[in-house]
Parts: structure tokens; sequence; C-alpha cells
């Protein structure tokens, strides 16, 4: 009975496969965007212009280029934004309760895609998801115009730490490899509990073989950590932190000192928790005494955040760690980050940009308006350095050069 309802749905979605396929841009038809205001993804703001676009690139920048097909004037328009941490199949069950990631029932599979598609529909044209084995077929269908969504880089299945039970330092090479093999673009770590339990849950001696061996192989390196492990993680050779509370101003600046990138959060998540404490409250990892203890968290992150602002040359990118609830509203991060942490709007955006492109070493392909670079063009009714509010405000979505949002106004 229920095979019956699963293949029709099923033929439902190949349809949608052949014709979400027919909009892949022909090459050499070229589309002209207008634009009264352009940041560029790099800090710069260009004025009354017209962006360029072939097949899936932006072509050339060219004031006088004709005809317009979109007129994007009394907008603000910027390369799509990056989001260096979601878990984009993480949703909530048929129950309303939170589900997780790694569910694989048809309901959790579609959950998965609409999170894609809410994400894409927020001005993310590219998601790095850290941490499950379910990405990978989203990741693929999306990459294959199969279905609409953000481009999605994977970790796989990250290496959580537990003690000695998470290996030698063999075996933790062995499954660094493992997860490479799966189709890993990255390798995710988890080094350390949570702001309440920062101990480190990862040996130095099972980090330094973790982030070597994912380096052998040419995969970056995002570590989860706080307080000692922050340190670890460094002089390891990983590549990036994420969250980071209880990390020292020696530590930070060792950071700068290795080129580590840092990925500190100033909201969304723990505001996404007391939102929809009611779903999370009770499901696996969420006891219900950690609830009231949430609120008390926000402001360790938030003081964090300024620290890490602090820190001269560190390098901080935009990482919502989006989980149910929160996938499409991303861009409250951005918001958290201006008002609570005091981040300057344009940097908020860059991180988001230009700067999240170099951490995913895609800086020759995404996260700007320049010729040559992926023709991800988004597009806010209202100016984000005049009123950060206006990141809700997204009208206009441009992916690969296939238009997904044009909202009338
Ligand atoms: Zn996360």
């Amino acid at each position: 009975m229920g095979t019956i309802k699963i293949s029709v749905l099923l033929f439902v979605v190949l349809c949608g496969v052949v014709r979400i396929a027919a909009q892949t841009p022909q090459t050499n038809k070229q589309i002209v965007i207008a634009a009264s205001t352009v940041l560029d993804g790099k800090g710069g703001v260009l004025h009354n212009t017209r962006i360029v676009v072939e097949g899936s690139k932006i072509v050339r920048i060219d004031p006088n280029a004709t005809p317009v097909n979109y007129d994007l004037r009394g907008l603000t328009v910027l390369p799509g934004w990056i989001d260096s941490h979601v878990h984009i199949t993480w949703s909530f069950g048929p129950d309303g309760k939170n589900a997780g990631a790694g569910g694989t029932t048809p309901y959790a599979t579609y959950a998965a895609a609409a999170n894609a598609w809410a994400t894409l529909m927020a001005g993310f044209t590219t998601v790095q998801s850290v941490g499950s084995l379910n990405d990978l077929p989203l990741r693929d269908a999306i990459a294959r115009g199969a279905l609409p969504g953000p481009r999605i880089l994977s970790s796989a299945e990250p290496l959580i730490g537990s003690g000695e039970q998470s290996g030698t330092p063999d075996e933790i090479r062995a499954f660094v490899r493992k997860q490479k093999e799966a189709g890993a673009d990255l390798i995710k770590i988890f080094a350390a509990g949570s702001v309440r339990r920062p101990q480190m849950l990862l040996s130095q001696e099972q980090l330094n073989a973790a982030c070597d061996e994912a380096k052998k192989l040419g995969l970056r390196t995002l570590v989860h950590a706080y307080k000692d492990a922050v340190r670890a993680a460094v002089l390891a050779g990983c590549t990036e932190i994420e969250h980071g509370p209880l990390a020292t101003d020696d530590d930070l600046k060792l950071m700068v000192q290795k080129g580590v990138w840092l990925d500190p959060q100033a909201g969304l998540v723990m505001e996404n928790y007391l939102l929809n404490k009611d779903k999370f409250a009770g499901t696996p990892g969420y006891p219900e005494e950690v609830f009231p203890t949430i609120k008390e968290m926000i402001p360790i992150f938030h003081s964090f955040f300024k620290q890490a602002l602090k820190t001269p040359g560190l390098k901080i990118v935009f990482g919502s760690d989006a989980v149910a609830g929160s996938h499409g509203r991303n861009a409250e991060e951005f918001i958290d980050r201006v008002r609570d942490g005091g981040a300057d709007p344009t940097a908020a955006m860059v991180s988001a940009n230009s700067l999240a492109a170099e951490a995913l070493r895609m800086g020759d392909q995404i996260g700007s308006i320049a010729p040559g670079l992926e023709a991800d063009i988004i597009a806010l009714d209202g100016d984000p350095i005049k009123d950060i509010t206006a990141v809700r405000r997204v009208v206009f979505v441009m992916k690969g050069g296939i238009v997904y949002k044009n909202a009338p106004r």
C-alpha cells in the first residue's frame, strides 16, 4: 500500500527533474541585469551598472549592456551568500519533534529537499553541510540540476571524538580516508563537548592524525572546538574552528599566525532552540534540563564573538549552524552578528561572500561579482549596510545563471 504511494511520489519527483533540468542556461544566451547598487562581495560598491551573464557565469560588468532582462534598480545586488556551517538534512519529524540529520524515510528525504529549497530562497547559493552521510545524495541531485537548492559541500560522516574509543591515530587516519572515498568535500571533527562541558574529546595525538591525513588527501578540516580544543586543533594543523567560545586571546592570536579560520556563532542557533523548545526538548541530545540554561549561554557566544572581532587579522567566516527550524532563516545570524556582536555590516556581508569562498578554496569560482565567476547573484529590498534587517528581504535569487526567485515589486 505504502509502496504504491511512494512510487507515485517518485514519479512526480522525476517529472520535476525534467522540468528543472530544462532550465539549464543556454550557452551564448546573454542575460543583462541592471542594478543601481552592487556590493561586489569583497567590500567594494558599484553604482548604476549592468552585470552580463552568459551560461552559468558572469562575463562582464558593462553599464551600457542591452537589452536589460532583469531590472534590479532600487535594490541592493550582491553575490549569493555562502553559509559555512549548516546541517542541511536536519529536520523535524512527522510528530513535529526534532528528528536529527540522519533520517532516511521518504518523509525525512523530502524534508531535506525542502530545507535546500528554503535555504536557496533565503539567498544562500552555497552551503557547507557538516555532519551527515545523507547530505551526499542531496548534494549530487542539486549539482545535477535535478532539485533546486544551494550548491552543497559535505563532510559526509563526522569524526566524533570520544576519547580513546575514537581510535588509534592509524584508525583515525583510516576513518578520514573512508570519508574521502564516500565523497566528502571536507572533514568535520568534534574535538570538544559543549560550552557547558568544553572538555577535549580527542587527544592532541588523535587530532594531529585526523588533520594531517585530511591534509594529505587535499581536504580541509573543520573542528568543533571550545576552550583548550581550539589551541589543540590549531597546533594539529586543522583548517577552521567551529564555535570557539572559552578560547583565550593567545589562542586566537595563534590562529592568526597559523592562518586558521574561525566560524563563531552570535545567536541564531541558540535562539532557534528557544523558539522551537517544545520540538527539541526531550529528544536525543536535548535533555529538558538544558533549556533553562540556553538563555545564559547566549551572552557567552556574544562576548566570544566580540573577542574574536578584536583580534587583528583573524579571518572570521559566516556560519549559522542551521539545524531543524532554522533552514531558510540562516540570515538571522547576520542580524545577531551586527546587532548583538558589533560586526561591521560590510564585513558581515563579505564574511559570507569572498571571505567564505576563500575559506572553501573556491574564491576563483564564487563569492564575488566579477567576470569569470559563477553567476550567483541575489538582491535585497533594502540596504543591509544601513539596516541589517534587509537580509530578511531577499527578492531575487540567481544561482549559476538560473533565476530561482524574482519576486514582483
Ligand atoms: Zn553544527
